[in-house]
């Protein structure tokens, strides 16, 4: 029985199974992946990230529906942004590069400088001042980047990198960077690897829409190489303040909660609204409120502590509930970890938390309702 079922486990993975641990996604999909025998692999050992079944949430959609979640909050640094890190600095390594620069709303931040240094390479962050959560900005402290933090928000600060590598050696680091978008769409392999199948749909949160190009990049090349034999639909959301995608235009102040997708002018514009036409996909604003609400639920009935900007794949999702189709399989991609913006998380919950209990059983005991 238990043979059985490994055997079919081995037949059904496509990924290379020659390792004993999980080896980082360049080396688990190499041949998927734009690298030669002379490219230095820099890896912290980033994917393999798990697919978890949202029970919860299946039963708020009671149509037979499987939801799962991609949970890339557990990659090295905390976000997917580990994905397409690991392959941009591996090749600016491999081109001799030695400093990296990035635009960023922490994240990127905090997986450039990780791989950067672990390559042996200077990583230079610009920052929206003030609109970083703390965790990601604790971060790139640590892994030691050297921050600048700038009057003005990230659409701003994208302007200045991408003039900066034009001008100056040093590589940029954000997702108009071809390899970023290529490491990134590994997780449309282990999501088809995971479920034998794509899912019908794909939810997503979107910033500059280019983890949504990614996965789309992914699916299609498992689709023509014959390991699926379908192709999800592909939706992507936005925060209402903060929904050029949806809008159709650039916001000159966008506004959410969810600052990993506090984007006015998504890079991969163009590219994201080819992946809703091919896809049959669909682009919808969520509110914050139903991105909090959404945020606290996945952690009180899911043990899921994912960031805000993250629950807002399942909020959309919840928000599409009447046009999900019956016994359909869908996937929501929690793009980070909840542990990256602990000010939200202290803000946001119900829990009981009462101070100042004197030490004493009886008192305590009377505290919890014994
Ligand atoms: C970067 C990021 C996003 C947005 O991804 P894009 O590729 O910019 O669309 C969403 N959630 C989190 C947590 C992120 O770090």
């Amino acid at each position: 029985m238990v043979k059985q079922l490994i055997n079919d486990f081995k037949k059904n993975f496509k990924r290379n199974s020659n390792f004993t641990q999980w080896p980082g996604l360049i080396e688990a999909y190499k041949e998927w992946l734009p690298i030669s025998k002379k490219t230095p692999i820099i890896t912290l050992q980033e994917g393999g990230t798990p697919l978890i079944e949202l029970k919860s949430i299946n039963k708020i959609i009671d149509k037979n529906v499987k939801v799962y979640a991609k949970y890339d909050g557990l990659n090295p640094t905390g976000s997917f942004k580990d994905r397409g890190m690991t392959m941009a600095i591996s090749k600016a390594k491999e081109e001799g590069c030695k400093a990296v620069i990035c635009a960023s709303t922490g994240n990127t931040s905090a997986a450039a400088t990780a791989y950067a240094k672990k390559g042996g390479m200077k990583s230079f962050v610009l920052i929206p001042d003030g609109y970083v959560a703390q965790g990601k900005l604790a971060q790139a402290l640590v892994y030691g980047a050297e921050v600048l933090a700038i009057k003005g928000n990230f659409d701003k600060a994208l302007k200045i990198v991408q003039e900066m590598s034009s001008k100056f050696p040093i590589t940029l680091v954000n997702s108009v960077n071809p390899y970023r978008l290529q490491g990134q769409k590994t997780a449309a392999f282990e999501v088809v690897d995971a479920l034998g199948e794509a899912p019908d749909w794909l939810c997503i949160p979107m910033g500059n829409a280019g983890n949504i190009t990614a996965y789309w990049m992914g699916f299609n090349e498992y689709y023509q190489h014959g390991i699926s034999k379908k192709l999800p639909q592909m939706m992507g959301f936005q925060a209402e303040g903060s929904a050029p995608l949806v809008l159709g235009r650039t916001i000159d102040n966008p506004d959410t909660i969810a600052t990993a997708i506090r984007i006015g002018n998504p890079v991969n514009k163009e590219k994201a609204n080819i992946v809703k036409k091919e896809s049959n996909g669909k682009f919808i604003a969520i509110s914050d409120k139903d991105i909090i609400n959404t945020y606290k639920l996945l952690g009180e009935e899911e043990g899921i502590f994912c960031e805000p900007a993250s629950a807002a794949s399942v909020a959309g999702l919840i928000k599409l509930k009447e046009e999900i189709p019956k016994n359909s399989t869908i996937v929501c991609v929690l793009t980070g970890n909840g542990l990256k913006d602990p000010d939200c998380a202290i803000q946001n919950n119900e829990a009981v938390f009462k101070s100042g209990i004197e030490p004493e059983l009886e008192i305590v005991a009377k505290s919890m309702g014994f």
